[in-house]
């Protein structure tokens, strides 16, 4: 069950993960923008995790609205607003009862929102290439298994197949389609972070 104490340390597990890779997301960030990604994110899951720290929210889908809103406030860049506000709508469309259809629901709502306010769409060499496999993936999972961590294991691989599939394109949304063609041949980092956060979601479901 995704309860309350599950998605704390769903976000807990995001910050260490993060936290143990901020180099690599730091030099795939350098390779095709401004290197600023790993220290980005680090900043804001660690407010995201001492907001929760602080006050411990009564239902998950206010663990993930106190975590979007920690990020939001602290992550800076591009990713900040876009997993923030991706937080905050998976946080609104949670239901108590944390079954795998509730979690399933609110990953979509989370892609919905990054979607909806970075614009990006599928191979545009962003986080959306990686999250968007992952939340389909995670669906077709749940539906055919009804277990959340299989889902979750299912989403984390998708995800990894998605931030792979990145290294071929050309960049069109963010700073890194400033490079234009030299954006080909490297990873997106927002993606590589993406990979993060589901690997998280079947650690913490295990
Ligand atoms: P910044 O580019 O402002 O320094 P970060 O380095 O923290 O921000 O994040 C960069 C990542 O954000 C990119 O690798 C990409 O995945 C993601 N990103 C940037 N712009 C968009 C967008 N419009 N839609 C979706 N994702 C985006
Ligand atoms: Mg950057
Ligand atoms: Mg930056």
């Amino acid at each position: 069950i995704f309860d309350t104490q599950r998605a704390i340390a769903w976000i807990n597990r995001i910050a260490e993960l993060v936290r143990a890779d901020v180099e690599r997301l730091t030099t795939l960030d350098t390779a095709i923008g401004d290197g600023d990604h790993g220290a980005n994110l680090d900043r804001g899951m660690t407010a995201a995790v001492d907001a929760l720290a602080e006050k411990e929210p009564e239902t998950p889908g206010k663990v993930l609205i106190t975590a979007g809103r920690g990020l939001v406030s602290k992550t800076g860049g591009a990713s900040g607003p876009l997993y923030g506000s991706g937080f905050r709508a998976a946080g609104k469309a949670m239901r108590d009862e944390g079954d795998v259809v509730a979690l399933s629901d609110a990953l979509e709502a989370m892609l919905r929102a990054i979607e909806e306010l970075g614009g990006a769409h599928h191979e545009d060499k962003t986080m959306v290439d990686a999250f968007a496999p992952a939340v389909a993936a995670f669906q077709q999972a749940a539906g055919a298994t009804a277990d959340m961590h299989t889902a979750a294991v299912a989403a984390a691989e998708a995800a990894e197949a998605g931030l792979a599939a990145t290294v071929p394109l050309q960049a069109r949304k963010g700073r890194a389609s400033y490079l234009g063609p030299r954006s080909v041949g490297h990873e997106d980092p927002g993606a590589a972070s993406t990979v993060l956060i589901f690997r998280a979601l079947a650690d913490v479901t295990a």
